[in-house]
This record gives C-alpha cells, structure tokens and sequence, in this order.
C-alpha cells in the first residue's frame, strides 16, 4: 500500500492509500477518486516537500540566486515578446489605450508608459492594463 497526499481543483487537499502508483492512475482516470469535501474527481498528487532530510545537501536545491535569475529571465522574455508583438505608444499610452476601448482607434495590443494615477484611471473606465515587468534598459536612462 502507499499513501498519497492528493489535491482536488479546488485545492483541497487530503491524503489516500492505494494499491501503487499504477492503482491510482487507474482510479482517477475512471474518476473513482473523489475530493471528501466537495467531491470533485479532477485529483492531482499533491507536491509534497521531502520529508527525509540527508546530510548531503542536493545538487537540485535552488538558491535564492538562481530563483532570481529565472525570474528575470522570464521578464525578459515577457518584455521582448511585448516589444516584438506590441506598438510602442511611449507616455501616449492612456490616452491611446483609451481611444482603442472607445473604439476611436484600430484594436491593437500597446504598450508604453503610463504613471499610476493614469493606469488607475484606465482600470476605473473598464479599459483592461496590465503592469508589465521591465528590467533595467541602460539606454532608456536619463
Ligand atoms: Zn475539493
């Protein structure tokens, strides 16, 4: 027997013993396995943080150092998708972000500088912004 700790979609979770691993694949696809508090079938293994501690000190163990690296990584990623797919507007960005949802201007993906009183103002109107992770540009510095 073995014992998992499951998670439903709703992220409930709570533990269950089955027969191994192959029992279990079984039961859920034939939705055998239900969430005790809301009886959802969609059951995941829960991710489980090692309970066995060894002196040696894993190899896989991230550092804060390169917990950051992926992060900017990724806003790197998410800015030059948005540069390479989106119109730079500049600081014209609330104005022309409203003209698009008033439909006085094409629908079009923008992007460009906003202050936080305009951004604000645009999300108190219905008009959908997002805050976008920029890195330091050197060359975009005064
Ligand atoms: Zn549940």
């Amino acid at each position: 027997m073995i014992k998992y700790r499951l998670i439903c979609s709703q992220d409930h979770e709570f533990d269950g013993w089955f027969a191994g691993s192959k029992a279990f694949d079984a039961q859920v696809a034939d939705s055998e396995i239900a969430c005790p508090l809301c009886a959802n079938t969609d059951i995941r293994k829960a991710l489980m943080a090692p309970s066995v501690v060894t002196s040696k000190r894993s190899k896989k163990h991230v550092t804060p150092s390169e917990t950051v690296e992926q992060v900017q990584m990724f806003m790197s990623k998410v800015r030059a998708h948005v540069e390479s797919n989106f119109d730079y507007v500049g600081d014209q960005f609330a104005d022309e972000a409203r003209r698009i949802h008033y439909g006085e201007a094409d629908e079009r993906e923008i992007y460009g500088e906003a202050t936080l009183d305009e951004a604000q103002d645009l999300v108190e109107e219905g008009v959908s912004v997002a805050p976008l992770p920029m890195t330091p540009d050197p060359s975009k510095a005064n």
